[in-house]
């Protein structure tokens, strides 16, 4: 096969479309086009990069909770680092967010995770800058971990090589067309052939889907900020959580010695190279300052990204419901890099027509229940979310 014939094509360098390379380049030969001059250029190098197997909706964090081996223990030869490193999560509830977190402790243990339930008082041993005052319990998560997003990026990409599949960067996507049960991919970088295409393209993934002549499907950007700034003098920040509110109003982390914060913001935006809005960084120095003890002399660094979701911000995973030979990859929201692992075996399964791998369905992931033909993601009524609203998202 010529390198611009293949089994499987796949559009967009992300984590998406960079995990389900892999996959796919152990059962067929796969081409990769991302549009930039480098893979992982968009929300992939953007992201706070923690796992956590309490954060995001019920079937995102399952699959979360189904990637977690592969990055705790990556086969032979994928890296010569640790993908993940010990962060640990801490999750802040007011007294009227006290049952919620006990619902997902509950949930948490059944699924087999670490979990501790302590006052907001001892919440202190584990983050020493939380304002406990404003807090009445939290929810410790040892097991959240850091990930290297470059060396799994890296890894993925070098297996995919050594596998013989190719990626193709500068290789934006323009044209797709179907004749005779072959799909023709026309880019910037010259034309390729396969019988599959996987949608892999993040915010773009409506387009992508507009050019292969399918439907308008509900899975669209939003933009999130986030802002790093020094610590208070003098602090070892190394051993911090990832500590977020039970609200979700804001999340902070360490971040190479320096604390990241976002306001978690959430703006319906184009599909486009993102920037942090200067509302958005006010909205989170002033969070930092009043659920912590810590004040923000200056902002160091500051940048924005796109997290792509359907309404119900669960996975869609599968074939279009027009066309089974074009397989979604997308709505990977805000666990697309540590979920992902577990994501593109399935995305993989479906794409080469296998049953979904064990240990995913045995979580209960169906076919149905991710599917981009689920009543939310088809929207009978074919009308497009218009910028600012965000009810249905909500
Ligand atoms: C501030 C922030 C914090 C986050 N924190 C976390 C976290 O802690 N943990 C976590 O798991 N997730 C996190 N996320 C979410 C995570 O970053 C995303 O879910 C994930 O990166 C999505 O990956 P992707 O491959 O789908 O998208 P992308 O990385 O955007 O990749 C899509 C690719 O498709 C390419 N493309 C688009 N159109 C075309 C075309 N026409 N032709 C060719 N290529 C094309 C793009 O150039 C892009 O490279 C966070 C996101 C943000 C913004």
């Amino acid at each position: 096969m010529s390198d611009t014939t293949a089994d499987f094509i796949i559009i967009g360098g992300g984590i998406a479309g960079a995990s389900v390379a892999y996959e796919l380049s152990a059962k067929g030969k796969v081409v990769l086009l991302e549009m930039e001059s480098a893979p992982g250029y968009h929300s992939t190098g953007r992201s706070a990069a923690v796992m956590s197997e309490n954060y995001g909706p019920a079937l995102w964090s399952r699959l979360v909770t189904a990637s977690r081996g592969f990055y705790e223990q990556p086969p032979e030869g994928f890296t010569d680092v640790s993908l993940v490193t010990p962060r640990g999560a801490l999750f802040l509830a007011k007294h009227d967010e006290v049952e919620a977190l006990f619902n997902q402790a509950v949930e948490l243990s059944s699924r087999g995770a670490n979990i501790e339930i302590v006052s907001a008082e001892d919440a202190l041993n584990f983050c020493p800058v939380v304002r406990s005052s404003e807090f009445a319990k939290a929810l410790y998560e040892p097991d959240c971990k850091d990930i290297d997003t470059n060396a799994l990026m890296a890894g993925y990409l070098k297996a995919l090589r050594i596998r013989g599949g190719v990626l193709k960067v500068g290789a934006k996507v323009e044209r797709i067309s179907r004749t005779d049960g072959v799909w023709t991919v026309s880019t910037r970088a010259g034309e390729f052939t396969a019988p599959i295409v996987v949608n892999a393209a993040g915010g773009w993934v409506q387009e992508i889907s507009d050019l292969a002549g399918l439907p308008y499907r509900n899975v669209v950007p939003f933009r999130r900020t986030a802002v790093v700034f020094d610590p208070p003098a003098g602090s070892d920040v190394t051993t911090w959580p990832m500590t977020f509110d039970v609200a979700e109003t804001f999340y902070f982390k360490p971040e190479a010695g320096r604390i990241m914060v976002s306001p978690v913001d959430m703006a319906l935006s184009e599909p486009c190279d993102a920037q942090a809005d200067e509302l958005e960084v006010a909205i989170a120095v002033d969070r930092i300052e009043r659920f912590t003890t810590m004040s923000v002399q200056s902002i160091k660094h500051k940048w924005g990204g796109l997290r792509t979701f359907a309404p119900d911000h669960e996975p869609v995973i599968g074939p279009d419901p027009e066309e089974p030979s074009f397989i979604w990859l997308a709505g990977q929201g805000g666990n697309g890099v540590m979920g992902g692992g577990a994501a593109a075996r399935l995305a993989a399964a479906f794409a080469a027509m296998e049953a979904i791998p064990q240990d995913i369905a045995a979580l209960g992931i169906t076919a149905e229940n991710v599917s981009p033909g689920r009543a939310c993601v088809v929207d009978a009524s074919g009308a497009k979310p218009v910028v600012g609203d965000i009810e249905q998202f909500a």
